[in-house]
């Protein structure tokens, strides 16, 4: 007997890379191996020398076929084993085991938006909907486009194992939410991976593209984040070490910006819930801040903070590592691990 394994990789396109995958029949009981693929036609290499090697790191079940199938997260090597310049998991693994002790926790909040005919779902054609205002969180078919897929998306995820914690409609027609975590910091990316190829699968059956695009309408209407809600042992523990991640992501603000996905000054102007993305503040309860600490984190004087700035289309891998590494050094120079 055998089981169909879609190895499920992430490509070199520029500025933000797109998901790819393929199936592998396995013989029961066989270990899933190494596999290659064209790297020419992926953004990852010329064609005189294209074969590039995916590696399996994260398995879960296949919730779409079901079944002894699996869906399997891989990365891309050179053919010499060492990661390609493609692969930012690699040094994420890396960072991630150095302060592996501090005990980071991830929670992501994933925001998209749903295309058909080539405008976001619920927008009339040739106009615009009636201002946002009514749409967050809304409920009724005048207010709410594509539950159905939402609904069978946080379904996929809950089948497939993931640790998915939520979902809500979003401030502009045919926008939603759905969050991953709290989870360290290589599980959280690897899986928000894995729910976004859900997400891209499940509306492929619906005829609706999702689109992680930062600011898909222009004008008026809110772009889509992707908040990195972050805390350390000690930050789950106490206050102090919160204001030392504050400040240590204040010195580090614009190493970050830059890795926080394509189009970025688009999204971060200072208006739709935003900061601009040239100056970094922190607040509580601020949703104009860049980063915010959750009221009830300043009441309890412990928990975690909320990284606002990181776009819909911010490669997790990249976002995680920065905050790990920015955090936890000066988590650790301050003494307070
Ligand atoms: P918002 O109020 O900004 O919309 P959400 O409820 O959408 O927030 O998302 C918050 C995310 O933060 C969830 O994924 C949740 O699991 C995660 N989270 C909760 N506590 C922590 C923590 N201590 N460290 C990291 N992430 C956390
Ligand atoms: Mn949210
Ligand atoms: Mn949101
Ligand atoms: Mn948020």
């Amino acid at each position: 007997m055998t089981f169909k394994a879609e190895y499920i990789w992430i490509d070199g396109t520029e500025p933000t890379a797109k998901l790819r995958s393929k199936t592998k029949i396995v013989a029961d009981g066989a270990e899933l191996p190494l596999w290659g693929f064209d790297g020419s036609s992926t953004n990852q290499a010329d064609g005189g020398s294209s074969d590039r090697v995916l590696k399996p790191v994260f398995t879960c079940p296949d919730p779409i076929r079901g079944g002894a199938n699996v869906l399997v997260l891989c990365e891309v090597l050179d053919t010499d084993m060492t990661p390609h310049s493609s692969n930012t998991r690699a040094a994420l693994v890396e960072v991630a085991e150095r302060f592996a002790e501090q005990e980071s926790w991830f929670g992501i909040e994933q925001e998209y938006t749903f295309f058909k005919e080539g405008r976001p779902l619920g927008f009339p054609i040739g106009g615009f909907p009636a201002p946002q205002g009514g749409y967050y969180c809304g409920v009724g078919a005048d207010e709410v486009f594509g539950r159905d897929v939402v609904e069978k998306h946080l379904d996929l995820c809950l089948e497939a194992g993931l640790a998915i914690s939520g979902i809500n409609a979003e401030v502009m027609p045919g926008q939603w939410e759905f969050q991953v975590g709290p989870a360290g910091p290589v599980e959280v990316a690897d899986q928000l991976w894995i729910a976004r190829w859900l997400l891209y699968r499940v509306a492929e059956d619906f005829n609706i593209a999702a689109t992680l695009d930062a600011k898909p309408v222009k004008g008026d209407w809110n772009g889509a984040g992707a908040h990195t809600n972050f805390s350390t042992k000690a930050m789950r523990e106490g206050y102090d070490p919160i204001i030392t991640a504050c400040d240590a992501l204040a010195a580090n603000a614009p190493a970050h910006v830059k890795h926080y996905g394509a189009g970025i000054e688009e999204r971060l102007t200072g208006h739709h819930e935003t900061a601009p993305w040239n100056e970094f503040s922190y607040g509580v309860s601020d949703r104009g801040a860049s980063v915010r600490i959750p009221w009830q984190v300043e009441v309890e004087k412990k928990g975690y903070i909320e990284d606002r700035r990181p776009n819909a289309n911010a490669d997790p891998y990249l976002v995680t590592r920065l905050i790990v590494d920015t955090c936890c050094s000066a988590l650790e120079k301050a003494g307070q691990v």
